[in-house]
């Protein structure tokens, strides 16, 4: 139901854990954050924000890329499992994701067919693996992300982080995401006000594109991977 994601090379949790917080309005069943750089490290909760803030105290995660999600079930149950963010089976490719992926029972088939194993009920957990096996297939990490999200049917927005790389990796199909542009750092969210805190200069991406996040760059394009023109614009300050 939530998405929001910080690239700035230091230290993202907290800002992620913030953004989320700021999202409760929207409504959720569980709560989850991937922590990416050099290796990626997944906490998530069934429950309300706090069990989650709760789990990260006794287990407390850090990356210079972060994703996080608060999720309103459509496909399984609300439980810690089915919690977003889901992962590949080696745990490189983690994914948070808002809406439906129509055509899940088909990829999932093919997917388990080719040895990958499955650890939710979800809709979602078929794009980490799909981002796999382009992995495996030697595809660098951007060109597996936009070919995995080629095959999707359905409304999503998707944040993704790739271990070993300083950047996330995110797509937009009739579900909202907008970039946040910071000093040193970037930002992704369903909404504004999840990073509104930290910057004013946002990117509203549309139908179709695929944001790249970097600390200090950024690029939008089409899921092809045409470049888009997209302007900058200055959100007001509304408390
Ligand atoms: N369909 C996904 C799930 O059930 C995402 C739901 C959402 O938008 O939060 O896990």
């Amino acid at each position: 139901c939530g998405i929001v994601g910080c690239v700035n090379g230091q230290s993202t949790v907290d800002r992620v854990a913030d953004g989320l917080s700021r999202l409760e309005y929207r409504g959720y069943d569980s709560a989850g954050i991937a922590a990416g750089g050099d290796s990626l490290s997944v906490v998530k909760r069934a429950g309300e924000l706090d069990a989650l803030e709760n789990a990260l105290e006794s287990e407390p995660i850090s990356g210079t890329v972060a994703v996080g999600h608060t999720r309103w079930s459509t496909h399984g149950p609300p439980t810690d499992g089915n919690a977003h963010p889901h992962t590949d089976c080696e745990n490189n490719v983690a994914v948070v994701h808002n809406g439906i992926v129509e055509n899940h029972r088909q990829l999932r088939t093919e997917l388990e067919a080719d040895g990958h194993r499955f650890e939710s009920e979800t809709d979602t957990e078929v794009i980490p693996h799909l981002i796999e096996a382009e992995l495996e297939a030697k595809q660098p990490p951007e060109a597996a992300f936009r070919a995995a999200i080629e095959r999707l049917d359905g409304s999503y927005a998707v944040a993704c982080v790739i271990s070993g790389e300083d950047a996330v990796f995110a797509a937009r199909q009739d579900s909202p995401l907008v970039v946040g542009i910071g000093d040193g750092e970037t930002y992704l969210a369903s909404d504004v006000p999840a990073f509104r805190e930290y910057t004013d200069q946002v990117i509203y991406l549309d139908d179709g594109e695929v944001a790249v996040l970097r600390p200090t760059d950024w690029e939008i394009s089409t899921v092809d991977g045409t470049p888009v023109e997209k302007s900058v614009e200055t959100v007001p300050w509304s408390p």
